[in-house]
C-alpha cells in the first residue's frame, strides 16, 4: 500500500482509505485556534482561555487519530496475510508536504500496524524508500521522470492512464512479494489496471 495526503492509504487491490472527516475537521479547527491564540495578549485571561482550548483540541486530535489508526491497523492485519509499505522517510515527507504529515501520523500508524500484525501473523515488508514506486509504470515498466507531485493521474506512453496512488501501491506490492519470495516482480507480470 501507498501512503498519501489525499488518501491516507491506497491498497494495490484498489481499496482507498481516506483520513476520517472528524480528524480533518479537528485539524482545521486547530489552525483556527492557533491563530486565535496568537492575537491574545500575554498574561491575559483570554490568552489563558485560548491556551486551554488549544490543549483540549490537541487531546481530541490525538484521540481521534489513535482511534482511526487502531481500527484501520486491526482491519488490515486481519484481512491481509502480507502487507508491503515503503520505508517512510518522515523528515523527507515533512519537507515536501509540511506539517500535515505529523498531523496524520504516518509513523505512529506504522508502529501500530506492526504491532497488530504480530498478533494475526501478517507479515509487514518495508520497501526501500528510493524505489521509484510512483514513477514506474506498473504495466510496461517505463520510468516517468516527468512525474511531479501534483500529478494525481498520468498517462504512460504504453497507453495506460494511471491513478498515481494505485500505480504506486501495485509497484510496492510487487516489490514486497519479491522480497518475500512470493512472486515475480517484472512489470507486466500482473494484469494491467486500466483506469
Ligand atoms: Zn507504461
Amino acid at each position: 500500500m501507498d501512503f498519501g495526503l489525499k488518501s491516507f492509504l491506497t491498497i494495490s487491490d484498489g481499496r482507498k482509505e481516506p483520513a476520517p472527516q472528524p480528524l480533518k475537521q479537528a485539524l482545521k479547527q486547530l489552525a483556527k485556534v492557533n491563530r486565535n491564540l496568537s492575537t491574545k495578549q500575554r498574561g491575559s485571561n483570554n490568552r489563558r482561555k485560548a491556551r486551554k482550548n488549544l490543549a483540549r483540541l490537541h487531546r481530541t486530535i490525538a484521540n481521534r487519530r489513535k482511534d482511526f489508526h487502531f481500527k484501520l491497523a486491526r482491519n488490515l492485519a486481519h484481512n491481509y496475510n502480507a502487507i508491503a509499505i515503503e520505508d517512510l522517510n518522515l523528515s523527507g515527507m515533512k519537507a515536501l508536504w509540511g506539517r500535515k504529515v505529523s498531523d496524520l501520523g504516518f509513523g505512529g500508524f506504522v508502529s501500530i500496524l506492526e504491532h497488530q500484525a504480530t498478533k494475526t501473523g501478517c507479515s509487514i515488508v518495508k520497501i526501500d524508500r528510493w524505489f521509484p514506486s510512483s514513477k514506474l509504470c506498473s504495466s510496461c515498466g517505463i520510468i516517468n521522470e516527468q512525474l511531479s507531485l501534483r500529478d494525481r493521474e498520468w498517462a504512460c506512453d504504453c497507453g495506460l492512464v494511471h491513478d498515481r496512488d494505485l500505480n504506486a501501491a501495485i509497484n510496492i506490492q510487487r516489490a514486497g512479494a519479491s522480497a518475500l519470495g512470493l512472486g515475480d516482480v517484472r512489470p507486466g507480470s500482473n494484469p494491467a489496471i486500466a483506469v
